[in-house]
């Protein structure tokens, strides 16, 4: 099936160099990975080391070796965020050209005094929409937001609609640090590499709304969208490195695969040799169905012990 702009293919993972790939990443890369090549796409890969203080030192070149190790073959060279400064403000500049964009000068507490709560955190007042107060100095830089909702169909969840007014509110495209925020970065970065599908977790699923907007202002194409749901550990919290879940081990490369598989909806067969990592990424390709990922912003990781066992009968 040809993307919904009959384009070629281009989808990409994006990771962010926190801390090690964890399973809920692995996911993540394997659903964008197979949804591209199973249409013949290619696949990128995009460094998003744009937020220094949350980043690990060496985290970055330990993803690639692992996605290295389980097997992954990427298009181009790496995109990293952290050498793209002059697109993001490129892109800044046109919105404020446009009139779309605004200083301001609030405070972390200022606006947590006054905001109201949003879907995700507060929804900033508006404070410094019409121009900042006599004395004050722009800290950030906001985008203004219209009233109505943003409207996309996602190719697992079905038809998302936001309403970006009153559940996101006017939205910071550069930070008080001088640093640009994952918004945009995303937005600008995903258009200059042309990505025609976006496949990623489910915890990204109430940003797209924001990234469409940006897009129609920029005036850049929108891709499609799937969001795959998040892994929950045995706890029921979502796996992720702030939660120290369990970083991938390259040992079992071809066991954390088939899981990652089974999470997304398909099953690998159990005669499989599922030491022989190609056989088991050309059988995932070949099978290839994003209507059989699980619906829902989150689901069960499997058990490793169970499917051990599963394997061994
Ligand atoms: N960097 C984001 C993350 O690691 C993903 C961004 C995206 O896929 O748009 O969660």
């Amino acid at each position: 099936m040809p993307s919904p702009s009959h384009k070629p293919y281009r989808g990409r993972f994006a990771p962010t160099p926190s801390g090690p790939l964890h399973f809920g990443s692995l996911v993540a890369a394997v659903g964008s990975y197979l949804d591209a090549r199973a249409r013949n796409g290619q696949w990128l890969l995009r460094v998003e080391d744009i937020d220094p203080p949350r980043e690990l030192k060496g985290a970055a070149d330990d993803i690639l070796r692992t996605l290295e190790a389980h097997g992954f073959e990427w298009d181009e060279e790496v995109v990293y965020q952290s050498r793209r400064n002059a697109a993001y403000a490129d892109a800044l500049a046109r919105l404020d050209v446009a009139g779309l964009t605004y200083g301001c000068a609030c405070t972390r507490k200022e606006i947590a005094d006054s905001a109201t709560r949003g879907i995700e955190g507060l929804v900033y007042p508006g404070t410094c929409r019409n121009g900042l107060a006599t004395g004050r100095t722009p800290r950030a830089w906001r985008i203004r937001v219209p009233d109505g909702s943003i409207q996309f169909d996602d190719r697992i969840q079905g038809p998302v609609s936001q309403q970006l007014g009153s559940e996101i509110g006017d939205f910071i495209l550069k930070r008080a640090d001088g640093l640009y925020s994952y918004q945009l970065a995303v937005v600008v970065d995903d258009a200059d590499a042309g990505i025609t599908d976006i496949v990623r977790g489910a915890d990204l699923k109430l940003s797209t709304p924001r990234q469409i907007y940006l897009q129609h202002c920029l005036g850049v194409p929108t891709p499609s969208y799937a969001h795959l749901p998040l892994a929950l550990n045995r706890q029921g919290d979502k796996l992720s490195k702030q939660n120290l879940a369990k970083p991938l081990d390259a040992a079992r490369a071809a066991a954390s695969l088939a899981d990652a598989l089974r999470f997304l909806g398909m099953q690998p067969p159990l005669d499989a040799n599922l030491a022989d990592l190609p056989s088991l990424w050309q059988w995932a390709i070949a099978n290839w169905d994003i209507r059989q990922v699980p619906t829902g912003d989150t689901a069960s990781k499997p058990d490793y012990d169970d499917a051990t066992q599963a394997r061994a009968i």
